[in-house]
């Protein structure tokens, strides 16, 4: 467990002890404000976790209301044992037995909603004047899996466009550190995710048809561990690819989600 302060006290992260390939260092639970404290993402169910948030929660006034950027367990297990601390506590997110069911522009105590979907459906950032908390669509170091779902990547491009567009002074992501230049970040990320899709564009023209040869050629640089959150975003870039009518014919196309093994 590890914590900061940022925006002069105003926002606290606490780190889970949670570390992997995709939970990077471990997940960050958000708390913003005092009298009552709003939570962006409990984290996972882990004891230690859940003191570390229960305590610095009860020294900001008590928590006003949980807010989910996803349902994954890695930022929603500990939701349940939180809220046995907390009873008066509403829960959100966009999905799921929720108190409030938040949608795109849903205000939420000091969070407003920003639809960011393509990791996972449901997916929601919140900002709170000019903090942004990203969840699993920006992270603090390298880039996400988007997982295949109708318009999933034209929706993720969409979101990181809208995220640009509140000009935030800091990023708090649901992994890994604080963003102190998210303008940048997101052009990164937006530019990032546009190369694949021309490197994977280029390998289709070249001839290229088979999951083994996209993934070799246009995902060179992902590292073993992460081949299989390379293939799931290969199969969201060739649904964005079929939508647009862009798509040559005889493709195969990715099986077997969830891939097992795959801890969102
Ligand atoms: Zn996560």
């Amino acid at each position: 467990m590890s914590a900061v302060e940022l925006a002069q006290g105003t926002v606290a992260g606490i780190r889970a002890e949670n570390r992997g390939p995709f939970t990077l260092s471990g997940t960050n639970s958000w708390i913003v404000g005092r009298g009552p404290a709003w939570l962006v993402d409990p984290g996972p169910m882990l004891e230690d976790h859940l003191s570390a948030l229960v305590a610095e929660l009860e020294r900001r006034g008590g928590l006003g209301g949980i807010a989910l950027t996803h349902d994954h367990a890695d930022h929603s297990g500990a939701a349940p044992a939180l809220r046995e601390h907390f009873p008066d506590a509403r829960l959100a997110a966009a999905r799921g037995k929720v108190d409030v069911e938040l949608e795109h522009g849903s205000r939420f105590g000091p969070l407003e909603a920003i639809a960011t979907p393509g990791h996972a459906p449901d997916h929601l950032a919140f900002v709170a004047g000019d903090v942004g908390f990203t969840g699993d669509a920006v992270l603090g170091v390298g880039s996400v899996f988007i997982a295949p779902d109708p318009g999933a990547m034209a929706g993720y491009l969409e979101g990181l466009r809208m995220l640009r567009e509140r000009r935030l002074a800091i990023i708090c992501p649901g992994h890994g550190p604080v963003i102190s230049d998210p303008r940048a970040k997101l052009d990164q990320y937006l530019a990032h995710r546009l190369d694949r899709e021309r490197r994977l564009a280029a390998a289709l023209d070249g001839g290229l048809r088979r999951v083994d040869d996209l993934i070799a050629e246009v995902w060179d640089d992902a590292p073993e561990i992460l081949r299989p959150a390379a293939v799931i975003t290969l199969a969201a870039h060739l649904d964005k690819l079929e939508d647009e009518g862009r798509l040559p014919d005889g493709v195969q196309r990715p099986a077997g989600w969830p891939i097992s093994g795959l801890q969102p």
